[in-house]
């Protein structure tokens, strides 16, 4: 594998401008990393001839002296992002053969400035699930394995094959979206960076909606520097998203000073879960004790709710998903299943529906619908509605109260087998967004830093929980943690 798909974005930002690579380079070395890495099944649609256009357009750019943030940096694009002319399948054969129109808001401002698409990535189909186990294409590699054991780990879910291209130096950077944790859990899995932004600071606008009152896009990177460089590029008020902010941008790379001193840093009491692995509660203490030394205070707090966040997150993801997914129809997009003499429009939906989504996104339709449903209504909808108000509640208290930050684990293991929880209560499954979910809900930003390794040798994430709309104190913060966490391994390559 060349040594140029190892840079970071702001390594090869600098390069490029230095002059000393060109994006085609760039460009050529992620495309034959991509070719050679077949066995992660990371990319689903590979856009070589587009990825070589934006790399000699870029290249251009950067000759006259116009290089905007991402100029020329070849990332790849999670399959959740309608991406224009180019397959957007959100992972589901029900949008087989979807060709979008138009570009989503978060990919058209990423190609503005100056990135180059190296293809889709593959993921959760519709993002719902925690292992990439429930994609159309098949389950994505985690790059890393345990030790000398060839057993094949999940990257996590569902933006794992972002996080798995990332990992593996297929690709610079790239794109995620988090409903529950599906940047935060595959970032910690794989020992990278990713952030999920307060809700409305991305355009949904051209995202396939899954939860839309949780969903948010972020950027998942190597460092946190280069999730400060991407994320200024993909965020910024969009008219054609209601719920899209119009605040200003700043600059947050300018924002890693490294310097914590002074901080306040949260340490809630309920994330202390029974049964947590003890390698968890050490890497939990040793953050904490990496941020205490670069000169934070640390304060112990309490979110009282927490333990009421995935019950609530798993009635209201589902509502409102059932919603969304209503629109696949077998009329207006993708996939409509051949029907048999005497079929009728009803026939059509329950065919194209049965046959186009799988057993995990029917589920959630169903959960949905029953939660919607009349006699329903107020016991589950309703009240999980009532919690999600007192969830956010608990947040804003402590920031009140002066706390700046909030230290957390990011997931409560580390990668597990692929197949390893297929006979599991699914419920098992979804205890991996344990420490995530209560983020959405709330609509903070929250980002995951590689921060320790198991006996294993596999990377352990903890999550930071900022103010809204603090994303640039918060990625600094992040930056100090990193920093003192000083992690830099890598999955030795076996694929
Ligand atoms: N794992 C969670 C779920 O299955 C979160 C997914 C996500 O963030 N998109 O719903």
């Amino acid at each position: 594998m060349s040594e140029l798909t190892k840079l970071t974005l702001a390594e090869a930002r600098d390069k490029l401008r230095a002059r000393d690579v060109s994006s085609l380079e760039l460009t050529e070395a992620c495309l034959s990393a991509i070719e050679g890495a077949g066995a992660l099944n990371a990319f689903v649609h590979h856009t070589p001839e587009i990825a070589r256009d934006q790399a000699r357009a870029a290249d251009a750019r950067l000759a006259a002296g116009d290089a905007p943030a991402m100029c020329g940096l070849p990332i790849g694009v999670k399959d959740l992002f309608c991406t224009k002319g180019v397959p957007s399948q959100a992972a589901s054969r029900i949008l087989q053969g979807f060709l979008p129109e138009y570009e989503s808001t978060v990919t058209s401002q990423l190609f503005d400035a100056g990135a180059v698409m190296l293809g889709k990535l593959n993921m959760d189909e519709f993002a719902m699930g925690s292992s990439n186990e429930t994609s159309c294409y098949g389950n994505v590699v985690n790059p890393w394995r345990r030790g000398n054991d060839d057993t094949a780990l999940t990257p996590g879910g569902s933006s794992g094959g972002s996080a798995a291209a990332v990992a593996a130096d297929l690709c610079l950077a790239a794109t995620g979206t988090d409903t529950g944790g599906s940047i935060r859990q595959p970032a910690a899995f794989t020992g990278i960076v990713g952030i999920k932004p307060t809700y409305g600071r991305c355009s949904r606008w051209g995202v396939v909606a899954f939860a839309s009152s949780l969903d948010q896009a972020g950027p998942m990177t190597k460092t946190v520097r280069d999730a400060a460089i991407m994320l200024g590029a993909m965020c910024g008020h969009d008219p054609k998203d209601s719920t899209s902010a119009d605040l200003p941008v700043p600059d947050f790379e300018a924002m890693l000073t490294g310097d914590i001193r002074g901080k306040v840093i949260g340490i809630p009491r309920e994330y202390r879960m029974d049964g947590m692995p003890a390698e968890i509660e050490k890497l939990w203490a040793d953050g904490t004790a990496m941020l205490k030394a670069a000169g934070a205070e640390i304060r112990e707090i309490s979110l009282p709710h927490t333990k009421y966040a995935l019950p609530a997150y798993y009635v209201i993801a589902p509502a409102e998903a059932s919603s969304n997914l209503a629109r696949y129809d077998g009329v207006r997009y993708g996939h409509r299943a051949k029907l048999a003499q005497g079929d009728g429009i009803t026939e059509m939906y329950e065919k194209t529906r049965a046959e186009g989504f799988g057993h995990e996104v029917q589920r959630r339709v169903m959960v949905g619908t029953y939660v919607l449903s009349a006699g329903f209504y107020d016991a589950y909808y309703n009240r999980a509605r009532k919690v999600r108000a007192l969830i956010k509640r608990d947040f804003d208290q402590v920031f009140d109260a002066g706390i700046d930050a909030i230290l957390t684990p990011a997931t409560p293991s580390a990668a597990f087998g692929l197949g390893e929880m297929q006979d599991a209560d699914p419920v098992q499954m979804y205890l991996n967004d344990v420490f995530t979910v209560t983020v959405n809900l709330a609509g903070l930003p929250g980002i995951a830093v590689p921060a320790g390794m198991d006996a294993q040798g596999l990377p352990l994430g903890l999550q930071l929980i900022g103010r809204p709309w603090e994303e640039g104190d918060l990625l600094n913060t992040a930056y100090a943690l990193e920093q003192a966490a000083g992690f830099v391994a890598k999955p030795g390559k076996w694929w």
